[in-house]
């Protein structure tokens, strides 16, 4: 028999996208590694933050390539990038909540792509590895032999996994099939709450206004009295509540909530009790915070980021859940080409897409699985010890100044506080904090961030670092002090 149009077929076959000269790449390869180990090596060097510069933006702004471009300089493109990140691998970070990363993850996401396994499922060495991390999870946070779990991107999507089984349990599962109709669903958490809380809700069709902000005590700590009152309020108005959020570690100060009585309302009332955690849930690695997240493992389900205080390098975040069966019951749905099977590469039911939304999924698992082995919890649960005690120190240092005023206390690796000047009246104040953290990004010394406590401007510090000593809270607050006689943008 003819073959059709053989000539043809076999010219197209030559094209792949491997290297033509395997050598050759080689050589780039190791030129990027070498690139990024001295960039690693040299984290604690230079400037905190470097704005982007204009022409490289512009440099950036060239129509669709249609033709290759040589692997080398592509490779030089790439490393000019290296010197304009956010700066959260520098020890004087100290903005929002961001982690420091480390070298290991480097040779952990190399295997990682060469391997490009795709973790929907399917019976193959990476699901195993991910199947250990999730059980290792379980152990830190004291869950059940029967919980379940998933790595996830971080906590925003662990919270809308979480919080879709509290929903879905709510309903019955029927929402599954039928949506949620015009069933009026509420939940609770504390006004201090991450945005990704409401935007999950918001994600789930339940509305981000079916997420009750509930007052704080003196220690931004969710009000338990303003909690009962109202869940009364609601129930008394035809509303059905659901679910209460706990937070371990809030983002503005750093406070833990009451985990324990919450856990006992949520018993009492039937609510589905998740816990964002999204940093301070790793308190779990070290004795001098573990205690203060007692009733952690009590809850149905807790959320948190190993690429915040584990230093995994971006991204990587996991969800835990109390019941394993109500977290399938929530998201296995086999389509027939995908069923399990006993044998074969289709075996090893339940696979990751029965316990979320995604179906094909990288190989996250592994950078978190290297950095806990190359470390160790014990170490890691030193660097959490270790930034909780500099921010207390920044914190007497703040408080045994004229300059600087705490505004709020120092509950776990949070430091929140403002400069203060003779006869300058609030609106001013604020405006020289502003302006004093800006400076401070600007001219490279530090990054902290700023918030807004009980309608005032703080500077935020935060510390998941673990690049930062406790010399560098010196540095911190002197220039603080020092720009504290500057003058406010008008
Ligand atoms: C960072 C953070 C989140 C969101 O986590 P991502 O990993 O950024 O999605 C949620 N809650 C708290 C308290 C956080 O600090």
């Amino acid at each position: 028999m003819e073959k059709p149009f053989i000539e043809k077929r076999v010219l197209a076959d030559q094209a792949k996208l491997d290297p033509e000269d395997w050598d050759v790449f080689r050589r780039s390869a190791h030129a990027m590694l070498e690139a990024a180990i001295d960039h690693m090596q040299r984290a604690e060097e230079g400037r905190v933050w470097t704005p982007f510069p204009e022409d490289m933006k512009v440099s950036l702004g060239v129509p669709v390539p249609q033709q290759p471009t040589d692997l080398d300089k592509v490779r030089e493109q790439i490393e000019t990038l290296l010197p304009y990140g956010v700066g959260n691998t520098h020890p004087r970070f100290f903005g929002w909540v961001h982690g420091s990363g480390s070298p290991g993850n480097l040779i952990a996401e190399i295997a990682a792509s060469a391997l490009n396994a795709n973790l929907g499922g399917r019976d193959h060495g990476a699901i195993y590895v991910e199947r250990q991390v999730v059980e290792w999870c379980r152990q830190i946070m004291r869950f059940p032999s029967s919980a379940s779990g998933l790595i996830v991107t971080g906590t925003s999507m662990a919270t809308v996994i979480a919080l879709k089984i509290a929903r879905d349990r709510a309903l019955g599962w029927q929402s599954r099939s039928d949506g949620i109709g015009n069933t009026r669903l509420v939940g609770y958490t504390s006004e201090q709450t991450h945005s990704c809380v409401a935007r999950a809700f918001d994600i789930l069709g339940l509305g981000s206004a079916a997420l009750r902000k509930v007052p704080t005590d003196a220690d931004y700590r969710l009000d338990l009295n303003a909690l009962e009152a109202a869940l009364a309020a609601d129930k008394a108005s035809g509303l059905t509540p659901f679910t209460v959020i706990g937070t371990a570690g809030s983002v503005n100060v750093g406070s833990i909530d009451d985990l324990n009585t919450l856990s006992a309302i949520c018993e009492k009332e039937g609510l589905w009790f998740h816990i964002d955690g999204a940093f301070g849930a790793l308190g779990m690695l070290c004795d001098a915070v573990r205690p203060k997240l007692a009733g952690l493992e009590k809850a149905d389900s807790v959320a948190f980021d190993f690429h915040k205080w584990m230093h995994v390098n971006y991204d990587a975040g996991c969800v835990l859940i109390r019941n394993k069966d109500e977290h399938l019951r929530t998201f296995s749905e086999r389509p027939e080409y995908l069923k399990g099977k006993e044998r074969g590469l289709a075996a090893g039911h339940p696979w990751p897409v029965d316990f979320g939304p995604e179906l094909s999924r990288g190989f996250r698992a592994l950078k978190v699985w290297t950095q806990i082995v190359e470390h160790g919890t014990t170490k890691l649960g030193n660097v959490v010890e270790r930034n909780c005690d500099q921010a207390a120190y920044l914190g007497d240092l703040v408080s045994a100044s004229n300059a600087t005023e705490l505004l709020a206390p120092v509950a776990l690796n949070i430091c929140c506080f403002r400069v203060v000047r003779e006869g300058m009246v609030e609106q001013e104040l604020d405006a020289l904090n502003e302006e004093i953290v800006i400076r401070l990004q600007e001219e490279g010394t530090a990054a902290p961030s700023t918030t807004i406590l009980r309608g005032r401007v703080a500077i935020r510090v935060n510390i998941t670092n673990h690049r930062t000593r406790l010399q560098d809270m010196d540095v911190l607050f002197d220039r603080i002090v020092t720009l504290s006689g500057t003058e406010p943008h008008p």
